[in-house]
Protein backbone atom coordinates (compact mmCIF):
# COMPACT_ATOMS: atom_id res chain seq x y z
CA UNK A 1 0.00 0.00 0.00
CA UNK A 2 1.01 3.19 -1.12
CA UNK A 3 1.66 5.12 2.59
CA UNK A 4 0.16 8.62 1.35
CA UNK A 5 -2.82 6.36 0.08
CA UNK A 6 -5.38 6.50 2.34
CA UNK A 7 -6.11 3.74 4.59
CA UNK A 8 -10.01 3.03 5.74
CA UNK A 9 -10.87 0.50 8.14
CA UNK A 10 -14.19 0.72 9.91
CA UNK A 11 -13.88 -1.15 14.09
CA UNK A 12 -16.97 -3.20 13.03
CA UNK A 13 -16.15 -4.21 9.29
CA UNK A 14 -12.38 -5.13 9.39
CA UNK A 15 -11.55 -4.25 5.80
CA UNK A 16 -7.53 -4.96 4.85
CA UNK A 17 -6.53 -1.55 3.72
CA UNK A 18 -4.81 -3.11 0.55
CA UNK A 19 -8.44 -4.06 -0.85
CA UNK A 20 -9.63 -0.45 -0.76
CA UNK A 21 -10.25 1.28 -3.78
CA UNK A 22 -8.50 5.03 -4.44
CA UNK A 23 -9.44 7.39 -1.91
CA UNK A 24 -11.94 9.50 -2.22
CA UNK A 25 -10.16 13.21 -1.12
CA UNK A 26 -13.76 14.57 -0.85
CA UNK A 27 -14.66 12.35 1.99
CA UNK A 28 -11.28 10.48 3.10
CA UNK A 29 -12.95 9.15 6.37
CA UNK A 30 -15.99 8.59 5.66
CA UNK A 31 -16.82 5.03 6.99
CA UNK A 32 -19.15 4.02 4.94
CA UNK A 33 -20.34 4.26 1.08
CA UNK A 34 -18.00 6.25 -0.98
CA UNK A 35 -14.64 5.73 1.36
CA UNK A 36 -15.14 1.15 0.33
CA UNK A 37 -14.86 0.34 3.97
CA UNK A 38 -18.49 -1.00 5.16
CA UNK A 39 -20.16 0.68 8.16
CA UNK A 40 -21.67 -2.47 9.54
CA UNK A 41 -24.64 -2.32 11.51
CA UNK A 42 -24.18 1.38 12.95
CA UNK A 43 -27.46 2.12 12.62
CA UNK A 44 -28.64 5.60 11.32
CA UNK A 45 -25.07 6.71 11.09
CA UNK A 46 -24.64 5.13 7.22
CA UNK A 47 -26.18 8.34 5.89
CA UNK A 48 -24.06 10.54 7.54
CA UNK A 49 -21.89 12.03 5.08
CA UNK A 50 -18.58 13.36 6.62
CA UNK A 51 -19.28 17.24 5.53
CA UNK A 52 -21.93 16.96 8.61
CA UNK A 53 -19.90 15.07 10.72
CA UNK A 54 -17.94 17.60 13.56
CA UNK A 55 -14.81 16.56 14.87
CA UNK A 56 -14.36 17.68 18.16
CA UNK A 57 -10.84 19.03 20.19
CA UNK A 58 -9.60 16.81 22.59
CA UNK A 59 -9.63 19.67 25.06
CA UNK A 60 -13.07 19.94 25.02
CA UNK A 61 -13.83 16.45 25.80
CA UNK A 62 -14.59 17.01 29.53
CA UNK A 63 -16.99 15.15 31.92
CA UNK A 64 -19.92 17.05 30.73
CA UNK A 65 -19.28 15.47 27.41
CA UNK A 66 -20.21 11.84 29.01
CA UNK A 67 -21.92 9.47 26.82
CA UNK A 68 -21.76 12.12 23.75
CA UNK A 69 -20.50 9.81 20.40
CA UNK A 70 -18.59 11.91 18.97
CA UNK A 71 -15.88 12.10 15.82
CA UNK A 72 -11.68 12.84 16.85
CA UNK A 73 -9.18 13.01 14.56
CA UNK A 74 -5.97 13.07 16.13
CA UNK A 75 -2.39 11.81 16.31
CA UNK A 76 -1.64 7.87 17.76
CA UNK A 77 0.63 8.85 20.45
CA UNK A 78 0.95 5.77 21.95
CA UNK A 79 -0.76 1.76 21.86
CA UNK A 80 -0.93 -1.15 24.13
CA UNK A 81 -2.46 -4.07 23.88
CA UNK A 82 -3.67 -6.04 26.37
CA UNK A 83 -5.85 -9.08 25.86
CA UNK A 84 -8.66 -8.23 24.29
CA UNK A 85 -8.04 -4.62 24.75
CA UNK A 86 -6.31 -1.90 22.86
CA UNK A 87 -5.42 1.27 25.07
CA UNK A 88 -4.59 4.14 22.81
CA UNK A 89 -3.38 7.60 23.95
CA UNK A 90 -4.64 9.72 21.44
CA UNK A 91 -3.05 13.35 20.91
CA UNK A 92 -3.48 16.77 19.50
CA UNK A 93 -0.80 19.44 19.79
CA UNK A 94 -0.64 19.28 23.58
CA UNK A 95 -3.58 17.70 24.47
CA UNK A 96 -4.56 14.07 24.70
CA UNK A 97 -6.36 11.59 26.01
CA UNK A 98 -6.85 7.52 26.90
CA UNK A 99 -9.16 5.73 24.27
CA UNK A 100 -10.44 2.02 24.16
CA UNK A 101 -11.14 -0.26 21.55
CA UNK A 102 -12.68 -3.82 23.34
CA UNK A 103 -13.91 -6.96 22.16
CA UNK A 104 -17.30 -7.46 22.60
CA UNK A 105 -20.45 -6.20 20.17
CA UNK A 106 -18.96 -3.76 18.61
CA UNK A 107 -15.18 -4.51 17.64
CA UNK A 108 -14.11 -7.95 16.65
CA UNK A 109 -10.80 -9.58 18.00
CA UNK A 110 -9.31 -8.26 14.30
CA UNK A 111 -10.37 -5.40 14.79
CA UNK A 112 -8.40 -4.34 18.16
CA UNK A 113 -5.66 -5.88 16.56
CA UNK A 114 -6.11 -3.87 13.70
CA UNK A 115 -5.44 -0.93 16.13
CA UNK A 116 -3.12 -2.46 18.37
CA UNK A 117 -0.80 -2.28 15.09
CA UNK A 118 -1.96 1.22 14.27
CA UNK A 119 2.06 3.07 13.79
CA UNK A 120 2.86 5.48 16.45
CA UNK A 121 2.17 9.03 14.82
CA UNK A 122 -0.37 8.01 12.70
CA UNK A 123 -3.55 10.57 12.19
CA UNK A 124 -6.68 8.40 12.91
CA UNK A 125 -10.15 9.48 12.44
CA UNK A 126 -12.38 7.60 15.41
CA UNK A 127 -16.29 7.72 16.45
CA UNK A 128 -15.92 6.60 20.20
CA UNK A 129 -18.50 7.27 22.91
CA UNK A 130 -16.85 9.51 25.85
CA UNK A 131 -16.78 7.94 29.16
CA UNK A 132 -15.88 9.73 32.91
CA UNK A 133 -13.48 7.45 34.05
CA UNK A 134 -13.38 6.55 38.46
CA UNK A 135 -9.53 6.95 38.69
CA UNK A 136 -8.10 10.06 37.38
CA UNK A 137 -5.38 9.08 34.14
CA UNK A 138 -2.52 11.12 35.67
CA UNK A 139 -0.78 10.82 32.27
CA UNK A 140 -3.06 12.29 29.83
CA UNK A 141 -4.38 15.91 29.73
CA UNK A 142 -7.86 15.01 29.76
CA UNK A 143 -8.18 13.05 32.84
CA UNK A 144 -11.54 12.52 33.76
CA UNK A 145 -12.30 10.83 30.66
CA UNK A 146 -11.82 8.50 28.23
CA UNK A 147 -12.79 7.69 24.17
CA UNK A 148 -14.80 4.31 24.37
CA UNK A 149 -13.96 3.33 19.95
CA UNK A 150 -16.76 2.66 18.17
CA UNK A 151 -14.95 3.04 14.72
CA UNK A 152 -11.11 3.77 13.77
CA UNK A 153 -9.81 4.75 10.30
CA UNK A 154 -6.28 5.62 9.30
CA UNK A 155 -6.00 8.96 7.95
CA UNK A 156 -2.55 8.94 7.17
CA UNK A 157 0.28 6.29 8.57
CA UNK A 158 3.21 7.13 9.81
CA UNK A 159 6.81 5.14 9.31
CA UNK A 160 6.96 2.12 11.66
CA UNK A 161 10.35 3.51 13.05
CA UNK A 162 10.16 6.80 14.52
CA UNK A 163 13.38 9.01 14.06
CA UNK A 164 12.87 10.07 17.75
CA UNK A 165 10.29 8.88 20.42
CA UNK A 166 8.33 12.14 21.87
CA UNK A 167 7.92 11.02 25.16
CA UNK A 168 12.29 10.23 25.47
CA UNK A 169 12.62 13.83 23.57
CA UNK A 170 10.50 15.57 26.77
CA UNK A 171 12.61 13.46 29.27
CA UNK A 172 14.25 16.17 31.70
CA UNK A 173 18.06 15.51 31.92
CA UNK A 174 19.30 13.03 34.04
CA UNK A 175 15.84 11.65 34.58
CA UNK A 176 15.19 7.94 34.19
CA UNK A 177 18.73 7.17 34.13
CA UNK A 178 18.71 4.46 36.32
CA UNK A 179 15.93 2.96 35.04
CA UNK A 180 17.89 3.14 31.39
CA UNK A 181 15.46 5.80 30.29
CA UNK A 182 16.39 7.90 26.95
CA UNK A 183 16.63 11.11 26.37
CA UNK A 184 17.23 12.55 23.17
CA UNK A 185 20.48 15.13 22.32
CA UNK A 186 19.67 17.97 20.62
CA UNK A 187 21.22 17.67 17.49
CA UNK A 188 18.68 14.65 17.04
CA UNK A 189 16.23 16.71 18.13
CA UNK A 190 16.90 19.51 15.42
CA UNK A 191 17.63 16.97 12.62
CA UNK A 192 14.29 15.66 13.33
CA UNK A 193 12.81 18.96 14.05
CA UNK A 194 9.74 18.44 12.84
CA UNK A 195 8.65 15.46 15.27
CA UNK A 196 10.24 17.05 17.68
CA UNK A 197 8.01 20.20 17.33
CA UNK A 198 5.47 17.95 18.30
CA UNK A 199 6.55 17.71 21.50
CA UNK A 200 4.19 19.09 24.48
CA UNK A 201 8.03 21.20 24.92
CA UNK A 202 8.21 22.72 21.50
CA UNK A 203 4.46 23.34 21.26
CA UNK A 204 4.52 25.36 24.10
CA UNK A 205 7.80 27.28 23.78
CA UNK A 206 6.58 28.10 20.21
CA UNK A 207 3.14 29.31 21.20
CA UNK A 208 4.88 31.56 23.75
CA UNK A 209 7.01 32.80 20.78
CA UNK A 210 4.00 33.83 19.21
CA UNK A 211 2.22 35.53 22.02
CA UNK A 212 5.75 36.98 22.70
CA UNK A 213 5.55 39.05 18.77
CA UNK A 214 1.53 39.33 19.39
CA UNK A 215 1.71 41.50 22.56
CA UNK A 216 5.37 43.51 21.18
CA UNK A 217 2.82 44.28 17.99
CA UNK A 218 -0.40 45.24 20.09
CA UNK A 219 1.46 47.06 23.01
CA UNK A 220 3.38 49.07 20.20
CA UNK A 221 0.08 49.82 18.11
CA UNK A 222 -1.32 50.76 20.88
CA UNK A 223 0.78 53.41 21.46
CA UNK A 224 0.76 54.84 17.89
CA UNK A 225 4.00 52.91 16.37
CA UNK A 226 3.40 51.97 12.60
CA UNK A 227 4.98 48.70 11.45
CA UNK A 228 7.34 49.04 8.60
CA UNK A 229 8.66 46.29 6.32
CA UNK A 230 12.76 47.33 5.43
CA UNK A 231 14.66 45.86 3.13
CA UNK A 232 17.00 42.79 3.49
CA UNK A 233 19.40 43.14 0.67
CA UNK A 234 21.53 45.87 1.30
CA UNK A 235 23.67 47.87 -0.72
CA UNK A 236 26.00 48.54 2.30
CA UNK A 237 26.95 47.01 5.68
CA UNK A 238 24.82 48.74 8.60
CA UNK A 239 27.66 48.24 11.21
CA UNK A 240 30.87 48.31 9.22
CA UNK A 241 32.23 45.25 7.08
CA UNK A 242 32.36 42.52 9.93
CA UNK A 243 29.83 39.92 10.29
CA UNK A 244 27.91 40.53 6.88
CA UNK A 245 27.05 37.79 4.72
CA UNK A 246 28.03 38.76 0.78
CA UNK A 247 25.60 37.79 -1.42
CA UNK A 248 26.14 37.83 -5.39
CA UNK A 249 23.31 40.44 -6.83
CA UNK A 250 23.49 39.76 -10.62
CA UNK A 251 26.73 41.31 -11.97
CA UNK A 252 27.80 42.65 -8.62
CA UNK A 253 27.26 42.02 -4.85
CA UNK A 254 25.06 42.89 -1.93
CA UNK A 255 24.82 41.99 1.67
CA UNK A 256 22.08 40.62 4.23
CA UNK A 257 20.56 43.12 6.68
CA UNK A 258 22.76 42.78 9.87
CA UNK A 259 20.02 44.46 11.82
CA UNK A 260 17.18 47.22 9.84
CA UNK A 261 18.59 49.90 11.78
CA UNK A 262 19.29 52.41 8.86
CA UNK A 263 15.64 51.86 7.23
CA UNK A 264 14.40 52.25 10.61
CA UNK A 265 15.92 55.70 11.25
CA UNK A 266 15.30 56.96 7.49
CA UNK A 267 11.66 56.11 8.19
CA UNK A 268 12.10 58.33 11.38
CA UNK A 269 13.33 60.99 8.86
CA UNK A 270 10.38 60.23 6.52
CA UNK A 271 7.87 61.71 9.47
CA UNK A 272 6.39 58.19 10.50
CA UNK A 273 7.74 59.35 14.04
CA UNK A 274 7.50 56.13 15.89
CA UNK A 275 8.29 52.66 13.68
CA UNK A 276 8.77 49.14 14.70
CA UNK A 277 9.43 45.80 12.93
CA UNK A 278 9.76 42.24 13.00
CA UNK A 279 11.93 40.48 11.01
CA UNK A 280 15.04 38.44 10.10
CA UNK A 281 18.63 39.42 10.98
CA UNK A 282 21.62 38.23 9.53
CA UNK A 283 25.02 38.24 11.16
CA UNK A 284 27.70 35.98 9.73
CA UNK A 285 29.79 35.75 12.95
CA UNK A 286 31.37 32.09 13.38
CA UNK A 287 30.05 32.40 17.64
CA UNK A 288 28.84 28.85 18.25
CA UNK A 289 27.82 29.53 21.54
CA UNK A 290 24.57 28.87 23.84
CA UNK A 291 23.14 32.43 22.34
CA UNK A 292 24.24 33.48 18.31
CA UNK A 293 22.46 32.36 15.65
CA UNK A 294 23.38 33.44 12.01
CA UNK A 295 19.66 34.50 11.39
CA UNK A 296 17.67 35.47 14.11
CA UNK A 297 14.41 37.46 13.97
CA UNK A 298 14.74 41.10 15.32
CA UNK A 299 11.72 42.82 16.95
CA UNK A 300 13.16 46.51 16.78
CA UNK A 301 11.92 50.05 17.83
CA UNK A 302 12.80 54.28 16.79
CA UNK A 303 10.92 57.22 17.42
CA UNK A 304 11.39 60.68 17.83
CA UNK A 305 11.42 61.66 21.52
CA UNK A 306 10.44 65.22 22.74
CA UNK A 307 13.31 66.25 24.99
CA UNK A 308 15.26 63.65 26.83
CA UNK A 309 16.47 60.16 25.10
CA UNK A 310 14.84 58.78 28.05
CA UNK A 311 11.46 58.69 26.93
CA UNK A 312 13.04 56.32 24.88
CA UNK A 313 13.99 54.03 27.44
CA UNK A 314 10.78 54.11 29.12
CA UNK A 315 8.77 53.39 26.18
CA UNK A 316 10.83 50.34 25.59
CA UNK A 317 10.74 49.21 28.50
CA UNK A 318 7.15 50.18 29.14
CA UNK A 319 6.68 47.67 26.20
CA UNK A 320 8.86 44.55 28.17
CA UNK A 321 7.13 44.53 31.19
CA UNK A 322 3.96 44.53 29.08
CA UNK A 323 5.21 41.51 27.25
CA UNK A 324 6.47 40.06 30.61
CA UNK A 325 2.57 40.21 32.48
CA UNK A 326 0.93 39.08 28.93
CA UNK A 327 3.15 35.77 28.96
CA UNK A 328 2.75 35.37 33.29
CA UNK A 329 -1.25 36.14 32.73
CA UNK A 330 -1.75 34.24 29.91
CA UNK A 331 0.67 31.70 29.01
CA UNK A 332 0.80 29.98 32.27
CA UNK A 333 0.20 26.31 30.87
CA UNK A 334 2.89 26.63 28.46
CA UNK A 335 5.34 27.81 30.96
CA UNK A 336 4.36 25.14 33.59
CA UNK A 337 4.61 23.05 30.50
CA UNK A 338 8.46 23.73 29.69
CA UNK A 339 9.08 23.94 33.33
CA UNK A 340 8.86 20.16 33.39
CA UNK A 341 11.42 19.41 30.97
CA UNK A 342 13.41 23.13 32.17
CA UNK A 343 12.65 23.59 35.67
CA UNK A 344 13.85 27.41 36.37
CA UNK A 345 12.56 30.36 38.79
CA UNK A 346 9.86 32.41 37.81
CA UNK A 347 11.03 35.41 35.22
CA UNK A 348 10.76 38.18 37.88
CA UNK A 349 10.81 42.40 36.74
CA UNK A 350 10.49 45.62 38.90
CA UNK A 351 7.53 48.32 38.19
CA UNK A 352 9.52 51.01 37.08
CA UNK A 353 12.52 48.84 35.43
CA UNK A 354 15.53 49.37 37.28
CA UNK A 355 17.89 51.62 35.63
CA UNK A 356 21.62 51.42 36.18
CA UNK A 357 24.69 53.54 34.60
CA UNK A 358 27.36 52.11 33.43
CA UNK A 359 29.74 53.29 35.63
CA UNK A 360 27.74 51.89 38.61
CA UNK A 361 27.97 48.56 37.32
CA UNK A 362 31.71 48.56 36.43
CA UNK A 363 31.89 49.58 40.39
CA UNK A 364 29.94 46.65 41.25
CA UNK A 365 31.68 44.04 39.39
CA UNK A 366 34.83 45.80 40.74
CA UNK A 367 33.77 45.45 44.59
CA UNK A 368 32.86 41.74 44.02
CA UNK A 369 36.76 41.38 42.72
CA UNK A 370 36.40 41.82 38.88
CA UNK A 371 39.66 43.71 37.22
CA UNK A 372 38.26 45.58 34.11
CA UNK A 373 38.97 48.92 32.78
CA UNK A 374 36.06 51.70 33.29
CA UNK A 375 35.80 52.42 29.48
CA UNK A 376 35.86 48.37 28.89
CA UNK A 377 33.06 46.20 27.04
CA UNK A 378 31.27 43.85 29.46
CA UNK A 379 32.66 40.40 28.91
CA UNK A 380 29.81 37.74 28.80
CA UNK A 381 31.18 36.48 32.03
CA UNK A 382 31.01 39.85 33.44
CA UNK A 383 27.66 40.08 31.93
CA UNK A 384 25.85 37.22 33.72
CA UNK A 385 28.19 38.10 36.68
CA UNK A 386 26.61 41.53 36.65
CA UNK A 387 23.34 39.63 36.15
CA UNK A 388 23.47 37.76 39.47
CA UNK A 389 24.67 40.51 41.33
CA UNK A 390 21.87 42.87 40.22
CA UNK A 391 19.24 40.03 41.25
CA UNK A 392 20.86 39.66 44.54
CA UNK A 393 20.63 43.68 45.40
CA UNK A 394 17.41 44.62 43.70
CA UNK A 395 15.60 41.39 42.91
CA UNK A 396 15.12 41.61 39.68
CA UNK A 397 15.53 39.81 36.51
CA UNK A 398 15.35 42.67 33.82
CA UNK A 399 17.24 45.78 33.80
CA UNK A 400 18.48 48.66 31.88
CA UNK A 401 22.47 49.50 31.92
CA UNK A 402 22.26 53.32 30.62
CA UNK A 403 25.50 55.50 29.15
CA UNK A 404 28.02 52.95 27.60
CA UNK A 405 31.43 54.04 27.09
CA UNK A 406 31.27 55.46 22.99
CA UNK A 407 34.30 53.81 22.28
CA UNK A 408 32.25 50.53 22.64
CA UNK A 409 29.20 51.75 20.43
CA UNK A 410 28.40 51.94 16.87
CA UNK A 411 29.03 55.19 14.65
CA UNK A 412 25.58 56.64 14.84
CA UNK A 413 25.60 56.19 18.80
CA UNK A 414 24.78 59.85 20.46
CA UNK A 415 28.01 61.06 22.48
CA UNK A 416 27.01 62.19 25.64
CA UNK A 417 26.90 65.92 25.60
CA UNK A 418 28.13 66.06 28.93
CA UNK A 419 31.06 63.74 29.00
CA UNK A 420 32.29 62.87 25.52
CA UNK A 421 33.92 59.71 26.88
CA UNK A 422 30.60 58.32 27.31
CA UNK A 423 27.46 57.93 24.88
CA UNK A 424 23.17 57.95 24.92
CA UNK A 425 23.03 54.36 24.68
CA UNK A 426 22.06 51.67 26.51
CA UNK A 427 22.01 47.60 27.00
CA UNK A 428 18.79 45.77 28.25
CA UNK A 429 19.50 42.35 30.49
CA UNK A 430 16.91 39.04 30.79
CA UNK A 431 18.67 36.83 33.84
CA UNK A 432 22.11 38.36 33.18
CA UNK A 433 22.29 37.97 29.21
CA UNK A 434 21.82 40.81 26.89
CA UNK A 435 18.34 41.00 24.93
CA UNK A 436 18.40 44.79 23.86
CA UNK A 437 20.86 46.96 22.14
CA UNK A 438 20.23 50.61 21.67
CA UNK A 439 20.54 54.40 22.15
CA UNK A 440 20.06 57.86 21.09
CA UNK A 441 21.23 58.47 16.88
CA UNK A 442 23.19 61.21 15.85
CA UNK A 443 20.52 63.11 13.75
CA UNK A 444 23.12 65.42 12.31
CA UNK A 445 24.22 64.63 8.81
CA UNK A 446 27.89 66.94 9.90
CA UNK A 447 28.22 64.87 13.68
CA UNK A 448 27.42 61.63 11.55
CA UNK A 449 29.80 62.08 8.72
CA UNK A 450 32.86 62.91 11.46
CA UNK A 451 31.70 59.97 13.68
CA UNK A 452 31.71 57.38 10.36
CA UNK A 453 35.08 58.84 9.56
CA UNK A 454 36.34 58.02 12.92
CA UNK A 455 35.32 54.87 12.72
CA UNK A 456 36.57 54.37 9.05
CA UNK A 457 33.94 53.53 7.59
CA UNK A 458 33.77 53.94 3.59
CA UNK A 459 31.43 57.35 3.39
CA UNK A 460 30.18 56.14 -0.33
CA UNK A 461 29.00 53.00 0.62
CA UNK A 462 26.25 54.99 3.35
CA UNK A 463 25.86 58.23 1.88
CA UNK A 464 22.03 57.66 1.09
CA UNK A 465 21.50 56.84 5.15
CA UNK A 466 23.66 60.22 5.43
CA UNK A 467 21.70 62.25 2.94
CA UNK A 468 18.48 61.34 4.65
CA UNK A 469 19.38 63.63 7.74
CA UNK A 470 20.63 66.41 5.65
CA UNK A 471 17.11 68.02 5.28
CA UNK A 472 15.27 67.99 8.97
CA UNK A 473 15.89 65.08 11.56
CA UNK A 474 14.08 64.68 14.91
CA UNK A 475 16.47 63.72 17.71
CA UNK A 476 15.37 59.97 18.14
CA UNK A 477 16.33 56.89 19.44
CA UNK A 478 15.79 52.95 19.64
CA UNK A 479 16.88 49.48 20.04
CA UNK A 480 16.89 46.07 18.87
CA UNK A 481 15.50 43.19 20.54
CA UNK A 482 16.61 39.47 19.63
CA UNK A 483 13.02 37.70 20.05
CA UNK A 484 15.20 34.21 20.01
CA UNK A 485 16.68 35.72 23.34
CA UNK A 486 13.87 36.93 24.93
CA UNK A 487 11.82 34.13 24.50
CA UNK A 488 15.03 31.77 26.01
CA UNK A 489 15.88 34.15 28.77
CA UNK A 490 12.02 34.67 30.05
CA UNK A 491 11.56 30.21 30.26
CA UNK A 492 14.98 30.08 31.96
CA UNK A 493 16.48 27.95 28.91
CA UNK A 494 19.82 27.46 28.60
CA UNK A 495 20.15 27.21 24.66
CA UNK A 496 18.82 29.78 21.86
CA UNK A 497 18.14 26.98 19.25
CA UNK A 498 15.67 25.29 21.19
CA UNK A 499 13.76 29.04 20.74
CA UNK A 500 14.60 29.21 16.73
CA UNK A 501 12.13 27.18 15.09
CA UNK A 502 14.56 25.86 12.04
CA UNK A 503 17.38 27.57 14.25
CA UNK A 504 20.64 28.61 11.80
CA UNK A 505 24.35 28.35 13.55
CA UNK A 506 27.37 27.97 11.63
CA UNK A 507 27.05 24.73 11.52
CA UNK A 508 23.38 24.13 10.40
CA UNK A 509 21.32 24.95 7.76
CA UNK A 510 18.70 22.52 7.60
CA UNK A 511 16.22 21.81 7.80
P1 LIG B 1 26.15 40.04 21.52
O1 LIG B 1 27.09 41.02 22.20
O2 LIG B 1 25.39 39.19 22.48
O3 LIG B 1 26.79 39.28 20.42
P2 LIG B 1 25.34 42.24 19.92
O4 LIG B 1 25.87 43.35 20.79
O5 LIG B 1 26.08 41.87 18.69
O6 LIG B 1 25.05 40.94 20.83
P3 LIG B 1 23.28 43.76 18.74
O7 LIG B 1 23.95 43.83 17.45
O8 LIG B 1 23.27 44.96 19.56
O9 LIG B 1 23.85 42.56 19.58
O10 LIG B 1 21.80 43.18 18.52
C1 LIG B 1 20.69 43.51 19.33
C2 LIG B 1 20.06 42.28 19.92
O11 LIG B 1 19.87 41.30 18.93
C3 LIG B 1 20.90 41.58 20.98
O12 LIG B 1 20.73 42.16 22.23
C4 LIG B 1 20.31 40.18 20.94
O13 LIG B 1 19.08 40.09 21.61
C5 LIG B 1 20.05 39.99 19.47
N1 LIG B 1 21.20 39.35 18.81
C6 LIG B 1 22.34 39.91 18.38
N2 LIG B 1 23.15 39.03 17.79
C7 LIG B 1 22.49 37.86 17.84
C8 LIG B 1 22.79 36.56 17.34
N3 LIG B 1 23.91 36.31 16.69
N4 LIG B 1 21.89 35.58 17.54
C9 LIG B 1 20.72 35.82 18.18
N5 LIG B 1 20.38 37.03 18.65
C10 LIG B 1 21.25 38.05 18.48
Amino acid sequence: MSRSSICLAALSAPVAANKLGPPSPACQAQPSGTGGGRGGGTGGREGLSCTDRVLVRVQDLIPEKADQLIWLRARVHTSRAKGKQCFLVLRQQQFNLQALVAVGDRASKQMVKFAANITKESIVDVEAFVRTVEQKIESCSQQDVELHIERIFVISQAEPRLPLQLEDAVRPDGDGEEEGRATVNQDTKLDNRVIDLRTTTSQAIFRLQSGVCQLFRDTLTEKGFVEIQTPKIISAASEGGANVFTVSYFKTSAYLAQSPQLYKQMCICGDFEKVFCVGPVFRAEDSNTHRHLTEFVGLDIEMAFSYHYHEVIDSITDTMVRIFKGLRDNFQTEIQTVNKQFPSEPFKFLEPTLRLEYTEAVAMLHEAGVEMGDEEDLSTPNEKLLGRLVKEKYDTDFYVLDKYPLAVRPFYTMPDPNNPKYSNSYDMFMRGEEILSGAQRVHDAQLLTDRANHHQIDLEKIKAYIDSFRYGAPPHGGGGIGLERVCMLYLGLHNIRQTSMFPRDPKRLTP
